[in-house]
């Protein structure tokens, strides 16, 4: 069934998939093989392994990682991620999606990612913080306002970010707010930016039902994942009269098919850390989660969740990638096959990385903007941003993955050639 390409790709190394990805979009653009050669790997990595204090008094070594992949557009951006699996190629392939992200988006940074192997789940909040500080101390080689922006991603938050700034600034002799995004407002955040991510994915999903002649107001929508982006999300879509009826996290998965009640359920997750339980509700096998009928479902949880082996059994009209790299190259094809519209990360969850952007400006004019201003200023890129790709996707007559990877790389290529190879 899947081209002999195809079916040498490892799915489940994301690297191989965002290889992948670069190749088949290279190829469809005429790319010579030089600039291919120059967009296929990171320029810079580190790994760093070092030391922490932990709360029982004994130390222990963690690995961290920042890989920049490409700065030809400016300077490159991306989160942070802590979690036990993360591993180099993951960062690796994190970082590439970013370039094209901020170059679909069209705002003027690169792409780049970090990760500490770590569960913060099992760590104390003083753990926490002695491990982001010893890790931005050892990757402050790399980042800065001017070289690399850091941003929350899995298992970081605005707190966790507000230690990168202060260590960076504690080091720099004096405060340096942009060199890192996500951060609380009180300590030059962008008003805005927590639910930025999620309220991307709502707008590129409302302007995706109106392609297709449908709106959201009574939409069925399904989410995977209820933290910074699935939370932000199912916020947005239940106040814009859709009706989310299923959601699972890491604790479980719930359904209400009359529309569960996410301000509900919000405060039932700040005290219960999960959803499992959530009264109304009943739950349902998250196995089988991804298969449920509906509307929009929205993956916003981990990477690989889509694959070749369920992807014959979704069931949604739509698919909109809220997570980094849901859906494996097997699972598009057969998506593709079956008429489900898929809407792909790198368009869907830009919302992040541009609040981020406009974040980074404010803190460099030392000039803030209103909630109003950031979101009106944030719907303006995310609906041009969708009309660019639907029409590339048009023009060229390809899915949206394949016509968002046609605008993005394309406008990567281009910065490349025109800057020249060094010296
Ligand atoms: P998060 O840590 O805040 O939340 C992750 C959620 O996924 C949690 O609710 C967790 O319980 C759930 N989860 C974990 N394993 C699961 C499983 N097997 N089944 C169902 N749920 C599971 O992370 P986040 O910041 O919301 O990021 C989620 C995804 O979105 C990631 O792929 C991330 O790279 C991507 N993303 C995040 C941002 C951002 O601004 N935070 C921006 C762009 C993309």
């Amino acid at each position: 069934m899947f081209s002999s390409e195809l079916a040498a790709v490892d799915e489940t190394n994301p690297y191989e998939i965002a290889i992948h990805q670069l190749d088949s979009a290279g190829s469809l653009l005429g790319l010579s093989q030089d600039i291919l050669a120059v967009l296929r790997q990171p320029r810079r990595e580190l790994t760093v392994r070092f030391p922490v204090k932990m709360s029982d008094g004994t130390v222990k070594v963690f690995t961290g990682y920042r890989v920049q992949h490409n700065s030809s557009r400016g300077p490159t951006k991306g989160g942070i991620r802590y979690h036990p699996d993360t591993n180099l190629d993951e960062v690796r392939a994190l970082s590439m999606w970013m370039t094209w992200k901020c170059a679909i988006v069209n705002i003027p940074f690169g792409g780049a990612k970090g990760g500490v192997v770590c569960d913060p789940a099992a760590l104390t909040p003083a753990e926490i913080e002695n491990l982001t500080r010893r890790y931005t101390t050892e990757i402050s080689v790399m980042i800065g306002p001017e070289s690399d922006i850091p941003a929350p991603d899995v298992g970081t938050n605005g707190q966790v970010m507000a230690w990168v700034m202060d260590t960076y600034s504690m080091n720099a002799g004096h405060t340096v707010p942009a060199v890192v995004t996500g951060k609380p407002v009180s300590i030059g955040g962008s008003e805005g930016r927590s639910e930025a991510t999620g309220r991307g994915v709502v707008i590129v999903a409302a302007e995706a039902l109106r392609a297709i002649g449908l709106s959201l107001p009574g939409s069925t929508v399904v989410i995977q994942g209820f933290g910074n982006v699935g939370s932000a999300a199912a916020r947005l879509f239940h106040r814009n009269g859709a009706l989310v009826t299923c959601i699972s996290d890491a604790t479980g998965a719930i359904r209400n098919t009359k529309g569960l009640d996410i301000v509900q359920l919000e405060a039932y997750v700040a005290k219960h850390k999960g959803i499992a339980g959530f009264p109304e509700s009943e739950p349902i096998d998250p196995a089988s989660f991804l298969e449920t009928e509906c509307d929009i479902l929205v993956p916003a949880a981990m990477h690989g969740q889509i694959t070749g082996e369920n992807a014959t059994r979704v069931r949604a009209k739509m698919v909109v990638e809220g997570a980094n790299g849901p859906t494996t190259p097997k699972a598009d094809e057969i998506l593709n096959h079956n008429g489900v519209l898929l809407v792909p990360d790198v368009l869907a969850n830009a919302g992040g990385v541009t609040v981020s952007y406009f974040e980074w400006v404010q803190d460099l004019q030392s000039l803030f903007w209103t909630e109003p201003q950031v979101n009106h200023r944030l719907e303006r890129v995310m609906k041009r941003s969708f009309q660019e790709v639907w029409q590339m996707s048009v023009h060229r007559n390809t899915n949206l993955r394949t016509a968002a990877y046609l605008v993005g790389v394309d406008r990567v290529a281009e910065a490349t050639k025109m800057r020249g190879i060094f010296p």
